[in-house]
């Protein structure tokens, strides 16, 4: 699998667990009232799921795919913004 396919696998990932985040703290406000909690809970998992993005970096020159200048963008570059090596083209990891 290239890199760019697992990093891609990785925001549809992170795009269902904020789905199950938001679902998660709209039921419990639902049938608790507003609660703090739940948001922080909701927060503390949808950052602790999205340090796998850390990990996706390309193979020749380390910089992170999701990172196009000082922006994070919540989808992979098809292309490294800093080599230009072709990440769809990669079988690292
Ligand atoms: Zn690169």
């Amino acid at each position: 699998m290239s890199l760019y396919e697992s990093a891609r696998r990785h925001a549809l990932w992170m795009l269902g667990a904020l789905a199950v985040a938001i679902l998660f703290v709209a039921v419990v406000e639902r049938f608790f009232g507003h609660s703090s909690l739940a948001f922080g809970i909701a927060i503390i998992g949808l950052v602790a799921a999205n340090r796998q993005m850390l990990s996706f970096n390309c193979p020749r020159c380390g910089k992170n795919v999701f990172f196009r200048g000082i922006f994070v963008v919540p989808w992979p570059n098809r292309v490294c913004g800093r080599c230009m090596l072709d990440l769809t083209d990669t079988s690292e990891k």
